[in-house]
C-alpha cells in the first residue's frame, strides 16, 4: 500500500533545510529570543525528543519550521468553516486557534497558459501573512503565545513562498478554476534514486503530481540529522538577493522562475500527464537549492529584523518610563522644596516679636 503523503511545501527536508540556514544566520540574541518563543508551542516537547543536549535548540528551530503542515493532519485541528473570506482567517489568536488555514501556504498569482480568463489571487494568503507575523513580532504589545504561533508560521511561510508552485496557479482550458499550484498537473517517469533515500516517503511514484515533485525534490526525511549533509548541497546565493526582504520581490521572482523553470518542456499546457526526464529534473534539483538557501538567509534578515524593531521599541518603552519617574521625582522634590520653604516662612513669621 502506498503511504498517503500529503501536500507539504518543500516537504519537511525542505523546511528543515531552509530553517536551518537561517539558524546558522542568526545573532545569539535573536537565537535565544526565539528558543524562548519556540518553548511555547505544544509540540515543543516532541520536537527535542531524542536531541543531544547542545543540538536541542537548533533541532527544536528545524522542527518549528514544519508546524504549519503538521497541523494538516492533526486531528485538534481542522479545515471546517476555515474560509479566507471570514474574519477568522485573519484573526491573531495564537495556539487556541485551531483552523488549519491552508491558503495561508501560498499565493496564487495568476499564470496564464492560453486564452482562458484568470482570477486574482485569494486573500489572505503567504505574503499577507508573512507581513503580519512579521509586524506582531516586531510589536511590544503582542502576547508572549502569539508570538510564539507567529513565529512557527513565519519559519514556514518563508520557506513556502521561495517554492515556486507555492507564488502562483496556472489557468488554460483544462483548469479553468486554476491548477491549484500544480496539483492537478500529472507526471509520470520521474525517478531520482540519488536523493530519494528515503522509502517510506520516496516521492518519486508516476501518480505523483508537479506540485508534489517539487516540494519533494530535495527529499522528504524528517531525520534531522540528515538536514545539514543535505545544506552542503544548497547554492549560496548573491549576498545582495539575500537582503531583499520584500514579499513582493519574492512572489515576482516566485512567478517568473514558474514561468521560466517549472511549466517548461517537457510539462506541457494541460493537466498532462507529462513524462519528466532527466534533464527537467536536474534543472529542478539545481533550482531547489538555490531557493531554499536563499529562503533560509533571507528568513534569518527577517528575524533579525523583527527583533531589533521589538528590542528598540523595548528600550523606547523604558526611557520613557525612566523619565516618566524622573519628572514624578523631580515634582515631588519641587513640592518637598515648596513645602519647607512655606514651613520656614510660617516659622520666621511666628517668630517675629
Ligand atoms: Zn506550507
Amino acid at each position: 500500500m502506498q503511504p498517503v503523503r500529503p501536500a507539504l511545501a518543500w516537504d519537511d527536508f525542505g523546511h528543515m533545510q531552509v530553517a536551518l540556514v537561517a539558524y546558522r544566520h542568526l545573532s545569539p540574541a535573536v537565537r535565544e529570543r526565539t528558543r524562548a518563543l519556540l518553548k511555547l508551542n505544544p509540540r515543543y516537547p516532541n520536537w527535542i525528543l531524542g536531541a543531544r543536549p547542545g543540538q536541542r535548540d537548533q533541532v527544536a528551530f528545524m522542527r518549528a519550521a514544519t508546524w504549519a503542515d503538521a497541523i494538516k493532519g492533526d486531528p485538534d485541528y481542522t479545515s471546517a468553516n476555515d474560509e479566507p473570506n471570514l474574519p477568522t482567517a485573519v484573526a491573531n489568536l495564537g495556539y487556541a486557534d485551531k483552523l488549519r488555514h491552508m491558503y495561508w501556504h501560498y499565493v496564487d498569482q495568476p499564470l496564464a497558459a492560453d486564452g482562458t480568463p484568470t482570477l486574482p489571487a485569494t486573500v489572505p494568503n503567504a505574503s499577507t501573512q508573512i507581513a503580519a507575523f512579521r509586524a506582531s513580532l516586531s510589536e511590544l504589545s503582542t502576547d508572549e503565545a502569539v508570538k510564539s504561533y507567529d513565529l512557527v508560521w513565519l519559519l514556514h511561510l518563508v520557506g513556502d513562498i521561495h517554492q515556486p508552485l507555492h507564488c502562483v496557479a496556472r489557468y488554460d482550458r483544462n483548469d479553468p478554476g486554476g491548477d491549484r499550484g500544480g496539483h492537478n498537473v500529472k507526471i509520470s517517469g520521474n525517478h531520482h534514486p540519488e536523493i530519494c533515500d528515503d522509502p517510506v516517503y520516496c516521492p518519486f511514484n508516476p501518480t505523483d503530481d508537479l506540485h508534489a515533485f517539487w516540494d519533494s525534490i530535495t527529499g522528504s526525511s524528517y531525520d534531522t540529522d540528515k538536514v545539514p549533509v543535505a545544506a552542503l548541497a544548497l547554492t549560496e546565493p548573491d549576498r545582495r538577493d539575500a537582503r531583499i526582504l520584500d514579499p513582493a520581490i519574492w512572489l515576482t521572482e516566485g512567478a517568473e522562475l514558474a514561468r521560466q523553470a517549472v511549466y517548461v518542456s517537457p510539462i506541457g499546457v494541460g493537466d498532462g500527464p507529462f513524462a519528466v526526464d532527466a534533464a527537467y529534473q536536474r534543472s529542478a534539483l539545481a533550482l531547489a537549492r538555490r531557493r531554499i538557501a536563499l529562503a533560509g538567509q533571507r528568513l534569518a534578515a527577517v528575524l533579525e529584523e523583527c527583533f531589533a524593531q521589538e528590542r528598540a521599541a523595548h528600550a523606547a518603552q523604558t526611557a520613557k518610563a525612566t523619565r516618566a519617574a524622573q519628572a514624578t521625582k523631580a515634582a515631588q522634590a519641587a513640592q518637598e522644596s515648596k513645602a519647607t520653604k512655606e514651613t520656614k516662612t510660617t516659622q520666621t513669621t511666628d517668630g517675629v516679636p
